[in-house]
């Protein structure tokens, strides 16, 4: 038998059987039985959450990506590079290739991080392209992502005292120390506007507090803060841990006797400290380190995915 359905009987045929179905669509719930069948309601409730949360994640994501893509069109402002010119030389010795990386880096530092001024500070283009330029150094060559846990930077305008606090079990001792910088695990990096500015303007010293603290929240993003950040593979931390661990110990021995080396003695307080200052030597007297600590300076160029004792 042929059915023929005429504009009316489609129409009633709609109203009588679709709307009512329409109305009480569950678009979830007929998903769920789709795919998974009839289940118990507090399992359907986590599957509707992890759908969810995959559904955000996933828009959170092409967000960025969009974002990224739009702030990477534009054009690097020439009055920022001449403000790293002027006070980052470490980047005048950067070939081109790398220069370009670290203008893209810049953008996207300064698109997703905050920046506060703290005991009367200011916060200028200075500042903030300052420091960005320079964290951005440890960035360069890697499929990485901009310190992921890091939101904002606070900035004093001079070295700063902040309280400590210790204790040996029974007595609390409270204290304060004078800082240059800090960098906290899922919290901000602190540093002293006036220790950037003189400790960056000489090339060679091996001082560098923005390398130092950013280090550290490299140092940190697995979570721990003890001298290895996130490597390759296996195999990878085991060369590491053997080769920074005879380091370490070396500059505990030669810090006791007070022989001083390219490596700061600070590095001898403990692993976190070690990996950040040799990453200050590792940028800022790169051709030292590696003539007097070669397979230091193999690891840290294997990490970094940098040479540059070859910069000119
Ligand atoms: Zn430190």
């Amino acid at each position: 038998m042929i059915t023929r359905y005429t504009a009316n009987s489609a129409e009633q045929n709609y109203n009588k059987y679709i709307l009512p179905k329409m109305s009480n669509f569950n678009f979830a719930e007929s998903f769920l039985v789709y795919f998974i069948g009839e289940r118990n309601i507090s399992s359907k409730i986590e599957i509707i959450t992890i759908v969810t949360a995959a559904i955000l994640l996933i828009t959170m994501y092409l967000y960025k990506i969009t974002k990224h893509k739009r702030i990477l069109a534009k054009p690097f402002p020439p009055e920022w590079e001449k403000i790293i010119q002027k006070n980052v030389p470490l980047y005048n010795r950067l070939p081109d290739t790398l220069k370009q990386q670290l203008h893209s880096l810049v953008k996207i530092f300064l698109s997703e991080k905050e920046f506060e001024g703290c005991g009367g500070v200011k916060i200028t283009d200075e500042i903030k392209v300052t420091i960005a330029s320079q964290a951005c150094m440890l960035l360069l060559n890697r499929k990485t992502s901009v310190f992921k846990k890091l939101h904002t930077i606070l900035v004093y305008p001079q070295t700063y005292a902040a309280k400590t606090v210790s204790s040996d079990g029974i007595v609390t001792m409270e204290g304060h120390s004078i800082r240059l910088g800090e960098s906290w695990q899922n919290g901000p990096v602190v540093l002293a506007w006036d220790s950037i500015t003189s400790k960056t303007s000489e090339i060679g010293d091996a001082q560098n507090v923005v390398l130092h603290e950013f280090a550290h929240q490299l140092d940190q993003e697995d979570g721990s803060a003890n001298g290895a950040p996130i490597l390759e593979n296996k195999s990878s931390y085991i060369t590491w841990a053997r080769i920074l661990g005879r380091e370490y110990e070396s500059l505990q021995k030669n810090a006791r006797k007070n022989i001083n080396s390219v490596i700061d003695t600070y590095g001898a307080t403990n692993p976190a400290e070690f990996f950040a200052v040799v990453t200050e030597a590792f940028f800022e007297n790169p051709q030292n380190l590696q003539k007097n600590h070669p397979e230091l300076y193999r690891e840290l160029s294997n990490y970094y995915n940098l040479n540059p004792a070859e910069w000119q």
